[in-house]
């Protein structure tokens, strides 16, 4: 199958209107879903088949399917936009197709193709198009994600997948206001090392940062930054956010993607805003040492977390085993703000889109 074939059973108990509006409220991040889900089957040998868009459900596991044991599993995330006229967009749909092909490929699995992709993404808006939130800080955030459910103990690659899209309404991702959070710097953690799967969305790799992450909690801090697993010297990103550096020439740095980083596509949408805002960004190595050495020094001016959860997030303070330090004296920078304004505005169609990435779904 290439696209289009989807078999639509909508369910026959919708949650009613009174009670979506009270959900859409305040739905927070992930708590909250739409009425439908879609699941697509894939066979070695019979290739992709059955796809559905149905009453979201829970997914009956026999005990012995593979993913449960080997973790062969990767997703996705993004999210559909209402516009002012009543309309669904999306941002850069097609980059989030290509790197879950990308990440199947790393973890051995089979590769879905992008019309499914995104006919999936297109049919689950369409049924539970309520459910995109009004509020213009809300969005519909889309979870595409596929396992191994073949029952079998082997190690091996599963001959058979289910891919999954589920949705859920969320609202403003700080409530009050963007604020500069606290990092913790991991010494006895690494995320990803050189030959591993730091680049894949897979979801190992989160399992594997849940232990520094709740370290990073227990020093009074937001979010870990892992260092490279070679050196335990250079920045890699965050537990799920890359990073960018901003200089006093007005100059941006980014770790290079080098295969232990996770290659956003808002880490990518903010070097092309910057770059067309005549802002050198280079993709380079950065140091423990030179991070520390240009806070103190005020050569380093801003720095910032972007994905498309909090799109961007400035970084205020950082803690480590060495002792904290201070960045912007722990406020939001001018160039992060605009940068988060600029991407913002393009994403919620109130700016122009010269690079055609808002795409009209409804
Ligand atoms: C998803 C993700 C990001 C951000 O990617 P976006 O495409 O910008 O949302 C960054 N790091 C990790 C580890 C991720 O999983």
């Amino acid at each position: 199958m290439t696209g289009g074939e989807f078999d639509i059973r909508p369910t026959e108990q919708p949650v009613s209107a009174a009670e979506r509006s009270a959900l859409l409220v305040n739905p927070g991040f992930g708590r909250v879903f739409t009425d439908h889900m879609v699941t697509i089957r894939y066979a070695e040998g019979k290739g992709w088949y059955d796809a559905r868009v149905e009453a979201r459900a829970p997914i009956p596991l026999d005990p012995a399917t593979a993913v449960l044991h080997y973790a062969q599993e990767i997703f996705e995330g993004l999210k559909a936009y209402r516009t002012t006229d009543d309309g669904v967009t999306l941002f850069r749909p097609e980059a989030n197709a290509r790197r879950f092909r990308e990440s199947a490929a790393r973890m051995a699995m089979a590769q879905l193709p992008d019309e499914l992709f995104l006919g999936s993404i297109h049919q689950l808006i369409k049924i539970d198009r309520e459910w995109v939130p009004t509020d213009p800080d809300g969005s519909l955030y889309l979870r595409p994600f596929m396992y191994a459910s073949e029952v079998f103990l082997g190690v091996k690659p599963s001959t058979e997948y289910l891919y999954v899209l589920i949705a859920s309404p969320v609202g403003s991702y700080f409530k009050g206001g963007v604020k500069p959070v606290t990092v913790w710097i991991s010494a006895d953690y690494t995320r990803a090392a050189p030959g591993g799967t730091g680049a894949a969305k897979f979801g190992g790799n989160y399992a594997a940062s849940l232990v520094a992450q709740a370290e990073a909690i227990e020093r009074g801090c937001d979010q870990v930054v892992f260092l490279d697993a070679v050196e335990r010297r250079f920045v890699d990103e965050l537990g799920g956010m890359n990073i960018f550096f901003v200089y006093d020439d007005g100059s941006l740095a980014t770790p290079p993607l080098s295969g232990t980083i996770l290659p956003g596509i808002t880490r990518d949408s903010i070097i092309t805003l910057a770059r067309a805002g005549r802002r050198t960004v280079e993709e380079r190595p950065i140091s423990m040492e030179d991070w520390r050495a240009d806070a103190t020094s005020g050569r380093l001016r801003e720095v910032f977390a972007c994905g498309t959860a909090a799109v961007v997030t400035p970084i205020g303070t950082v803690r480590s085993a060495d002792g904290d330090f201070t960045i912007s004296n722990g406020r939001t920078g001018k160039v992060t703000k605009k940068l988060r304004q600029s991407l913002v505005d393009i994403q919620r169609g109130r700016a122009e889109d010269p690079y055609g990435w808002v795409q009209r779904v409804l």
